[in-house]
């Protein structure tokens, strides 16, 4: 029996009721996908946790690293599996703790295996006596804090190992990869667009993104690469990634063309939005989502938003519409979208942009606006000329999946994995 693993713990919250099996089915296959690669024995479930069993030579701390990105992970840590023996708990305690620095310290013992021979309170004094005793025969000077101790040595007797730990480490929480249902987010190349996606992922939301780049940008200025990184960077988090890159310009020449400058940049957003409405209903995502926060910028006041939304009928997600600027840099760094945002690009929005944008738009004034153009034709010309790449976690590293890259990806392509994605099968190849 291997005595290395690491227990995963999940919240509690969404165990309830019929849907336990669906959500613990897709954190265990998400965990699995994630640690793809790696010398794991096997993954099983003994009681309210998941177990993930190293095998000989496994690289613990790259699949401590990797299961930080999973999502509906509440809590993990690297734990000693030992014998139903308290002198063996005792022993596997001392390990896990005698290289850490402490001066407080308490022990906490689960007894879900109730056949144990002693009780919860019974292990954690026994073990909690028998490492003060090592301590003191080491020469340490720690003392026992039940209240706020630097460190707890815990003990869990499961249905299946008794499960020794003390190094616990915080997971992301929310809820399991592909447990949400899809939507298509509008990806810019800033900070807003990718922080939002996380956050619906974190609710087990699937994303499908969309870019939309202009054409005028110098040699290596475009926003693709931009784009095409953050895509890469969140793809850990829902395993698979498909990229939809629309030519925006000539798109935005024609509004330019036909409507009045002060609802220019409105009338964009529209645009975007009825690009990605049919993204959406080809791979049958149900939402949009944005990286909007209300009075962020002139576009983003709340009569201007109500109106931009009247072009489509899908519902328009804006998960940041409540957060400040400061909240989403924060949780950008966490992420590692932060430094990808912050190169520059070309960004395709700025071009023709009016002096003085309008400020409170009504639904009714922005289709006065577009009334000279032919909004299906180019909604049509967006989803003709798109191009897609589609990522995919492949041991550990986020890989281009698509016919390009599986040359550029020898690995990838001789070891197929069996696909579970909401992704397969689905990508539009855009009707004439
Ligand atoms: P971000 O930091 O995400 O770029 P922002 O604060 O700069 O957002 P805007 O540029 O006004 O805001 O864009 C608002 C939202 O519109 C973005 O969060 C994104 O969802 C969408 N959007 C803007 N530009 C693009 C683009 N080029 N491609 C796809 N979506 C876009
Ligand atoms: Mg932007």
């Amino acid at each position: 029996m291997p005595t290395r693993a690491i227990v995963v713990h999940y919240h509690e919250l969404w165990l309830k009721g019929r849907n336990r099996f669906f959500f613990l089915n897709r954190l265990a296959e998400a965990l699995k996908r994630s640690l793809e690669g790696l010398a794991i024995d096997r993954i099983d479930r003994p009681g309210d946790r998941i177990l993930v069993w190293l095998g000989e030579g496994a690289d613990t701390a790259e699949a401590l690293q990797r299961i930080e990105r999973v999502l509906g992970v509440a809590y993990f840590a690297p734990a000693q599996t030992v014998e139903r023996d308290l002198d063996a708990i005792c022993a596997a305690a001392w390990d896990e703790m005698k290289d850490e620095r402490f001066a407080t310290f308490a022990v906490r013992a689960k007894r879900s295996d109730k056949s144990f021979p002693y009780r919860s309170s019974e292990i954690e004094r026994a073990v909690g006596a028998y490492l003060l005793a090592r301590l003191r025969e080491a020469g340490r000077d720690a003392r026992v804090n039940l209240r706020s101790p630097d460190r707890t040595c815990r003990v869990e007797v499961t249905p299946g190992p008794v499960l020794v730990y003390a190094r616990k480490i915080s997971g992301p929480g929310g809820l399991p990869a592909k447990t949400g249902g899809k939507m298509v987010c509008l990806l810019s190349g800033g900070f807003d667009s990718a922080v939002a996606a996380y956050k619906l992922m974190k609710r087990g939301g699937h994303l499908v993104f969309v870019h939309f780049y202009g054409t005028g940008a110098q040699p290596g200025e475009s926003s693709i690469h931009v784009a095409r990184e953050l895509t890469r960077q969140l793809t850990p988090y829902q395993l698979t990634a498909n990229l939809f890159l629309v030519p925006f310009e000539p798109i935005q020449r024609e509004i330019v063309r036909y409507a009045p400058e002060d609802t220019r940049v409105l009338l964009y957003r529209r645009m975007m939005l009825r690009i990605a409405a049919a993204f959406a209903e080809r791979i049958r995502a149900l939402a949009l989502v944005t990286g909007d926060s209300l009075g962020q910028v002139a576009s983003q006041t709340l009569e201007n938003m109500v109106a931009v939304d009247r072009a489509v009928p899908l519902t328009v997600f804006r998960p940041l519409v409540g957060d400040d600027k400061q909240e989403i840099i924060a949780l950008a760094q966490r992420i590692g979208t932060y430094d990808i945002s912050s190169e520059p690009f070309h960004d395709c929005c700025p071009v023709f942009l009016p002096r003085s944008p309008a400020l409170r738009a009504t639904a009714e004034e922005l289709d006065r606006a577009e009334a000279g153009l032919d909004i299906p034709a180019l909604v049509r010309q967006g989803l003709e000329t798109a191009t897609v790449e589609r990522f995919r976690l492949v041991n550990g590293r986020v890989e281009r999946v698509d016919r390009k890259s599986q040359k550029l990806a020898p690995s990838a392509a001789a070891e197929p994995q069996p696909d579970s994605s909401p992704d397969s099968n689905e990508v539009p190849a855009p009707k004439a």
